[in-house]
């Protein structure tokens, strides 16, 4: 479960880690009011569970309590990748010295909660770690010792953060603390702010909670907004579907989710970009196809759908059903491409011939065509 930033930054100062004073506003009257209380340049940010609102816009300074209302009216409304802004956090503005990168995540791979740190945050942290992985120190944590303060110093010097080192350390020790108190996957500080006078302060901040650990915090469990949720993975949960929205143009459908987790992977060896992820599920019948065609084709940046089907329990002619259903109602208007193999894989060939639809054998030849068909469409 996602959490909005000033959520996020209330877990924060109540684990002692300092965050700009603010409050949340529904209306620009309200951003003017605060802005009037916090006395000072304040910031206006949307509210939205995504991040890079800054480059979208949603981010920016006011002098003035008049300014304030102005900048509020337009952020608020304001649609930030398919999520319409409903609230803002109007927050002293910090004076930005530096801009560093601290955040946690559970590493699947070395079975650790890893710290990562990075001397280069801010807005373009994915590029660094696209580009200079090496500028971004990553340091596994003892579940059973925790991050001791020893360790967040060296952490500190290793990624050659600038500024004061109990303080930072302080920072660092205090965010592994709140990670593990509130069962977070994620925890991110970004950019973690020195000021010119030398503070150190949490500027954004966010955490994305476990769920399955939600019944242990149920004051957190209460924070959901189903309406903050992106509509689409909405849709997705009234149909029953496991559906993520990504941000790619290749439309998956898959059943069993480590068929579609392949599928993606997949998709991206050959140099496309997925839109989402959706799995149907074991044994879906011809109206689950249906409905899951009808859910991706009402996601303007899917530009192509890839369905691979492996035929064990879902039969393979009740997919080619649903998917012929959806093609006779006029439902896609993209191309589709196909693989299905194993159960009643001759009858939905049988089925598919002369519709349009491209047969593959394999899901890589599948993949290939997709992209190549997608290809210079956004
Ligand atoms: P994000 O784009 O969603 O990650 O939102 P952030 O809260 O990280 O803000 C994006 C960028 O806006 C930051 O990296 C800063 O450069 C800038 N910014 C945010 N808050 C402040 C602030 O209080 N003062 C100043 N000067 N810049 C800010
Ligand atoms: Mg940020």
């Amino acid at each position: 479960m996602k959490l909005h930033e000033y959520q996020a930054k209330e877990i924060l100062a109540k684990y002692g880690i300092p965050v700009p004073p603010g409050k949340v506003a529904f209306t620009p009257e309200e951003a003017r009011e605060i802005a009037r209380e916090v006395g000072k340049t304040v910031v206006i940010k949307a509210q939205v569970h995504v991040g890079g609102r800054g480059k979208a816009g949603g981010v920016k300074l006011a002098k003035t309590p008049a300014e304030a209302e102005e900048v509020a009216k337009k952020i608020l409304g304001m649609n930030i990748k398919g999520l319409t802004v409903k609230k803002v956090l109007v927050a002293e503005a910090a004076d930005i010295a530096k801009e560093y990168y601290a955040g946690l995540i559970l590493d699947r791979s070395s079975q650790r909660v890893v710290m990562m740190v990075s001397r280069e945050g801010g807005v373009d942290i994915e590029e660094v770690a696209r580009e200079n992985p090496e500028a971004i120190v990553k340091y596994p944590i003892d579940p059973h010792k925790g991050l001791r303060p020893f360790e967040a110093r060296q952490i500190v010097i290793d990624a050659g953060l600038e500024g004061n080192l109990n303080k930072l350390a302080d920072v660092l020790v205090k965010l592994y603390k709140a990670y593990v108190g509130v069962d977070a996957f994620l925890a991110e500080i970004n950019p973690l702010v020195v000021t010119k006078d030398g503070e150190i302060v949490a500027v954004d901040a966010k955490i994305d909670l476990d769920d399955n650990a939600l019944f242990r915090h149920p004051d957190l469990a209460k924070l959901r907004e189903v309406e903050a949720e992106h509509p689409l993975e909405l849709e997705a949960q009234n149909y029953g579907f496991a559906y993520v929205k990504l941000d790619g143009n290749i439309g998956i459908l898959g059943n069993g989710a480590g068929l579609v987790m392949y599928t993606l992977d997949l998709v991206n060896r050959v140099g496309g970009k997925p839109a989402n992820f959706l799995d149907i599920g074991g044994g879906a019948k011809a109206d689950v196809v249906y409905n899951a065609l009808k859910l991706l084709s009402k996601d303007p940046d899917v530009k192509g759908i890839f369905i691979n089907i492996f035929g064990g329990i879902t039969r393979a002619d009740e997919v080619a059903k649903g998917v012929i259903k959806a093609l006779e109602e006029g439902i896609v208007k993209v191309p589709i491409v196909m693989r299905v193999a194993g159960t009643a894989e001759e009858e939905a060939k049988k089925l598919l011939e002369g519709k349009p639809v491209y047969m593959y054998p394999t899901s890589i030849e599948a993949a290939k065509a997709i992209v190549a068909m997608v290809e210079g469409k956004k």
